[in-house]
């Protein structure tokens, strides 16, 4: 089947996206690759990935001025999203942040506005009236949030009432596949949007050798490329939209392609069954918390550390230690084995830093940790 796009409450979406985190740096502001970032962005709206998704922390700033520099002149041929940081989430504090965003682009609205992470310490009624008053003031079409779990996914709902949510955001790959359990059918069933984050994998295409070998063998056998069976499989799944970034040209001509390939119903449901990673569980002394590889995250080492949050993390690893007990749902960790280790430690803490420690503290240590491991 050849899919051409997605309606979601009366608008109509490319079947594929374009994602814009490293657009312009990630931390901080990278201005060394302005040029070649702007074209990538435009040659994907020629190609028809007109839906565009950006974040005010992406590049301090940066990536949003790149992006409003490549939609000079052709504003109304895409559908903008951002996002506000965790640590703007008060009425005030939203506000300007919109605006910036605003500024920074050039823009005078945004089609969708996105909480990019929950952060306990702002009641979420307060967050979301404020979201509201930015849609009445036309300076938002609709909102969204990103980084939620179901159960709060259903409080937000209740809150918002008679102001429709229009998307929700989270990863999902063929190595995070947890989405499809609940979360991308209750999407389905409420009229909303799933936007699917590090749809590559954050490129690695699949976190996982066996299922990256079996999706080698598909494509060759459909003449296209791993990236777009998984990017095709994933927006089969349901109102799914995959905002792979890419900034090399045959990526994003692959990207943009993607969907015109047709997956039969058996190639799918082969797909499925063979391209499935199980989440393990795994007492937490036997991950070691390595610090960022990056160096562009500060990260905790130790309990005490995560309980005294010197680094000022908003929310603070016990703040969402309260969430976690409450929901009792956490996307796994990331971790990497550690070969041949005799010692204590057997994985590597590769990615959720903030969560793994969350985990820790929500249950004294007593529970094991749900993981994914990496090839
Ligand atoms: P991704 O899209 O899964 O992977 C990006 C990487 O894949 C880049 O290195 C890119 O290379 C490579 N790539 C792109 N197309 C390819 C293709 N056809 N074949 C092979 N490699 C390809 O990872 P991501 O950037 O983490 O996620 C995408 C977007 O999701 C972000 O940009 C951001 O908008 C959003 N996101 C949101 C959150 C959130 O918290 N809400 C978190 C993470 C990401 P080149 O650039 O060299 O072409």
């Amino acid at each position: 089947m050849i899919r051409t796009g997605i309606r979601i409450q009366n608008e109509s979406i490319s079947c594929i996206g374009q994602g814009c985190m490293g657009v312009g740096g990630r931390v901080s502001a990278d201005t060394s690759s302005d040029a070649e970032q702007i074209q990538s962005l435009q040659q994907g709206i020629e190609l028809g990935m007109t839906f565009i998704d950006t974040a005010e922390v992406y590049g301090a700033g940066h990536s949003e001025e790149l992006v409003g520099r490549a939609l000079r002149g052709r504003r109304e041929e895409v559908f903008l999203a951002s996002k506000v940081s965790p640590e703007h989430l008060s009425p005030v504090d939203l506000r300007t942040s919109c605006e910036e965003s605003l500024r920074r682009m050039g823009v005078d609205y945004l089609d969708l506005y996105q909480v990019h992470w929950p952060n306990p310490g702002v009641p979420l009624d307060v967050t979301l009236g404020a979201m509201v008053r930015l849609r009445e003031q036309g300076k938002i079409r609709h909102l969204g949030v990103s980084n939620f779990s179901l159960p709060e996914l259903k409080r937000i709902q209740c809150v918002l009432s008679s102001v429709p949510l229009f998307s929700v955001q989270a990863e999902y790959n063929l190595f995070e596949r947890r989405p499809e359990e609940e979360m991308i059918p209750w999407c389905a069933r409420n009229g909303m949007l799933f936007i699917a984050y590090s749809p590559l994998d954050q490129g690695r295409i699949v976190g996982s050798a066996i299922v990256r070998k079996r999706l080698a063998v598909v494509a060759s056998r459909l003449g296209c490329t791993p990236s777009q069976v998984a990017l095709n499989f994933l927006s089969s799944r349901g109102p799914v939209l995959p905002i792979p970034k890419a900034i090399r040209s045959d990526h994003i001509r692959e990207n943009a392609t993607a969907c015109d390939i047709p997956l039969p119903a058996p190639l799918l449901a082969e797909i499925d069954l063979e391209c499935r990673v199980e989440v393990n569980l795994v007492p937490w002394r036997q991950i070691r918390p390595a610090a960022d590889s990056s160096g562009e995250h500060r990260v905790c080492t130790t309990i005490e550390e995560a309980r005294a949050n010197p680094a000022g993390h908003s929310p603070s690893p016990l703040e969402l230690a309260e969430e976690i007990r409450g929901d009792d749902q956490i996307k796994p960790i990331r971790v990497t084995r550690i070969e041949g280790s005799a010692g204590e430690y057997r994985y590597n803490l590769a990615e959720g830093r903030l969560r793994f420690w969350a985990w820790v503290l929500a249950f004294n240590g007593h529970r094991d940790v749900p993981v994914l491991v990496r090839d």
